[in-house]
């Protein structure tokens, strides 16, 4: 089983929720933990770790070109293929911008001489705590000035099917685009996250187009309800029977999360009210029998 906590935007409460339901969960399954949000990992604060990691690898699952100038003749074709302008002539030479290089290989095709190979290169970090309060977490860090972030989440995805578990928790990617497609291409039930705010409602209609792409059951959290709760009630009408719960805003669960205090683990209003939410979608067997 695997689910995913998912929110349209940054800022919702989406790490909050899915550290919080690994907690739920441990006291009666095998899980494992998986921070798929590569570009601004945070799921081992919200579980009350630091960075000091069991196990660490440098993936690749991104290619650049690389230009042998011994055979290149200055024609400039690279250069002129190039739709993302990353390829600049000085001189005669080819000059790659590797920071707008999106690794599309068509410079590999054109050159006429062959100076140019796509090679791969290092663009990201997998994690592992193999203990964390009784379960392993992996972790995905896409490194700096790097993309692929959606392949990093598969990555990590891999990974975290290795271990041996009943349901896995996937603090998902914020948005719309490849990284939060590969984890709900994997994903069986998506809790979506969001807050009273017209951004926020109209980025979880967006999340919702995506998590409709792939048939999901879903089911609607929205967090900070009090900040807004008119804006709390049209949200709530819109996601009618697939409405799950509703957490108040409390300045004391970032003074928790800067201690690294791990919600479940404090007497906080919120920590009630995501055990209700937990306790919802246990009887409605989403977490399995
Ligand atoms: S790989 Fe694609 S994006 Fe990168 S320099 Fe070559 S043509 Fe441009
Ligand atoms: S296409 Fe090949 S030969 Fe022509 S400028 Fe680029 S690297 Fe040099």
């Amino acid at each position: 089983m695997k689910i995913a906590v998912v929110s349209g935007k940054g800022g919702v409460g989406k790490s909050m929720l899915a550290s919080s339901l690994c907690f739920y969960l441990v006291k009666n399954k095998r899980i494992v933990a998986v921070d798929g949000d590569v570009d601004a990992p945070n799921l081992h604060l919200w579980l009350g770790q630091d960075e000091r990691w069991d196990k660490k690898r440098k993936i690749s699952v991104f290619e650049k070109p690389v230009f042998d100038l011994g055979k290149c003749t200055g024609c400039g074709k690279c250069a002129q293929i190039c739709a993302f302008g990353a390829i600049i002539m000085e001189n005669g030479r080819p000059n790659l911008n590797k920071f707008i290089c999106e690794g599309c290989g068509a410079c590999e095709e054109v050159c006429p001489v062959g100076a140019i190979k796509m090679r791969p290169v290092v663009g990201a970090e997998v994690r592992i705590k193999n203990d964390v309060f009784g379960f392993p977490l992996v972790s995905a860090q896409l490194l700096p000035g790097q993309t692929g972030s959606g392949k990093v989440v598969d990555e990590a995805l891999i990974v975290a099917d290795q271990f041996s578990y009943q349901t896995m928790v996937i603090d998902a990617p914020a948005g719309t685009g490849c990284p939060i497609i590969a984890v709900l291409k994997e994903t069986d039930f998506a809790i979506l996250v969001t807050e009273p705010t017209p951004s926020g409602f109209a980025d979880l209609k967006r999340v919702l187009g995506v998590v409709d792409h792939f048939g999901l059951s879903f089911g609607v959290v929205v967090n900070k309800w009090d900040l807004n709760p008119t804006y709390a009630d049209k949200v709530i009408d819109f996601a009618g029977k697939n409405f799950l719960g509703k957490i108040t805003y409390d300045q004391k669960i970032f003074s928790a999360l800067s201690a690294l205090k791990p919600i479940m683990t404090t007497d906080l209003p919120a920590k009630k009210e995501m055990e209700e939410i937990f306790n919802s979608l246990s009887q409605r067997k989403v977490f399995g029998p």
